[in-house]
Parts: C-alpha cells; sequence; structure tokens
C-alpha cells in the first residue's frame, strides 16, 4: 500500500506556478484557459477582478476618476474568482458579474481604477492567495504577474502581438457594430495598453526572466503548444 503512494508521489507532476503577461489581444485568456485545462492546472484571469471591482464603482456610484473616492471604497466590494479553466467564474458580492466586466464601459474604466494604489494592494492580495491554494499549481495571465504579484513563479511567460494583429483579434470577438471597426478598437487598445503601461504602481511589464513569445504569426494552437511544452519541461525539472 505505501509503495503505491510512494509511486503516486514520485509520478505527479509537481505543481507548477505559470505566469502569463502581455497587452490586450494578444491571446493571453485563451493560451492561459487552454494550457491550464490540458495540463489539470487552476486558472486565475486577474483583468476580471479588476474588471469586476470597476464594475462595482460604477455600479455604486463612485466616479473611477476620482483616486480618493476609488481608494475609499476599494476594500467594501468582495470579489471571488472560480479557477476551474473550462468554467472560469467572477462574483461580486455574491452576483455573477461574468456578463456586465465586459461592457465598453467597463472596458473604458479600468484602467484608471486599477492604477489606484489601495485597488491594487487588495487585488494582488488576492491573487496571491488563490495562487497559494492551488494545490497543483495554477496559470496566473494579466500585466504585472511575473514582475509583481507572484515573482518567485516558475515559469514567465510575456505574450506580444503588434497592434494590428491585436484589434483584428479582439475586434473579431466583439459584436455588432463595434466587431467591424477595427481602427476603433486599435485605437482603444494602444490607449490602455498606454495607461496599464504607464501608470506609478506595477505598471505592465515583461519581467527580467520571462520568456518573450510574439504571437503575431502564430495561430492560438501554435502560442498553446509552445507554452505547453515550456510547462511541462519546468515540471520536468522541479
Ligand atoms: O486582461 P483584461 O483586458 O481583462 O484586463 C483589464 C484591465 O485590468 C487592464 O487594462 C488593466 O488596467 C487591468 N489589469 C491590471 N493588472 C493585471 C490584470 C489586469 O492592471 N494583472
Amino acid at each position: 500500500m505505501s509503495v503505491t503512494v510512494e509511486t503516486a508521489a514520485r509520478t505527479a507532476p509537481a505543481a507548477v506556478i505559470v505566469a502569463i503577461d502581455g497587452p490586450s489581444g494578444t491571446g493571453k485568456s485563451s493560451t492561459s484557459k487552454a494550457v491550464a485545462a490540458k495540463l489539470g492546472l487552476s486558472y486565475l484571469d486577474t483583468g476580471a477582478q479588476y474588471r469586476a471591482i470597476t464594475w462595482w464603482m460604477i455600479s455604486n456610484g463612485i466616479d473611477v476618476q476620482d483616486a480618493e473616492a476609488v481608494a475609499t471604497a476599494s476594500g467594501k466590494p468582495a470579489i471571488d474568482s472560480g479557477t476551474d479553466p473550462s468554467a472560469p467564474t467572477i462574483t461580486v458580492d455574491g452576483v455573477d458579474a461574468s456578463g456586465p466586466i465586459r461592457t465598453q464601459e467597463v472596458t473604458s474604466k479600468v484602467s484608471a481604477v486599477s492604477a489606484v494604489p489601495e485597488v491594487r494592494a487588495r487585488i494582488t492580495e488576492l491573487q496571491r492567495s488563490i495562487a497559494a491554494a492551488a494545490d497543483r499549481g495554477i496559470v496566473v495571465e494579466g500585466r504585472d504577474i511575473g514582475t509583481t504579484v507572484l515573482p518567485d513563479a516558475d515559469l514567465k511567460i510575456f505574450l506580444t502581438a503588434s497592434p494590428e494583429a491585436r484589434a483584428a483579434r479582439r475586434s473579431g470577438e466583439l459584436k455588432g457594430k463595434e466587431a467591424t471597426d477595427v481602427a476603433a478598437t486599435r485605437d482603444a487598445l494602444v490607449k490602455r495598453d498606454a495607461a496599464d503601461s504607464s501608470r506609478k504602481t506595477s505598471p505592465l511589464a515583461k519581467a527580467d526572466d520571462a520568456v518573450e513569445v510574439d504571437t503575431t504569426e502564430l495561430t492560438l494552437q501554435q502560442v498553446i503548444e509552445c507554452v505547453v511544452t515550456l510547462v511541462e519541461e519546468k515540471q520536468a525539472a522541479k
């Protein structure tokens, strides 16, 4: 009996923490979910958490340009993330927020809210506790995961792509009128990236020890395969 347990312990892959960062439209979410599902890891979409707190601020009449008001309210909403990569969830005060956090209004206001240090401190703490509880390992996607949230991650990936490729992909995800306007999508993406990269507290940045993958000319399947191989190499080396 003890032999079986020992064998299982020896053959089970070691828990790995994978940080996947990069600007919007580089395929972070699709890649992270697929890699986590394939390798039996948990998955955390940290952008969804920043969107959730933004949605709560808007719903509660807080002016997102008023950093002091945002900071004061930042501890109030209860944000919960479900980490199953095949069905990730996000709730705010127990209410499903997966739809409302994807509206244009939230997208246009999230950078202002995520730049507030008190918001980042609160969400970063949440992210660290979720990662620590993931027994089999986790793929965490965002902007500052490799640099700030999980600097000791086993593997750090930084995904990039040309603004044109990113706008075309994001535009394809949007519905109706928004989908047809690739130029407007491109401008909105570039503006959001500039805000996320230039904020004082943990900006969007590549960690020095991150592997950079330019996805411009790659299919999603190719990016997934590349990251799965890198994770498996890390697991084998543990
Ligand atoms: O990834 P997504 O586009 O959903 O992220 C929404 C916003 O959340 C980003 O534009 C950024 O302002 C913020 N964010 C962040 N740090 C992270 C993840 C997202 O500031 N780790």
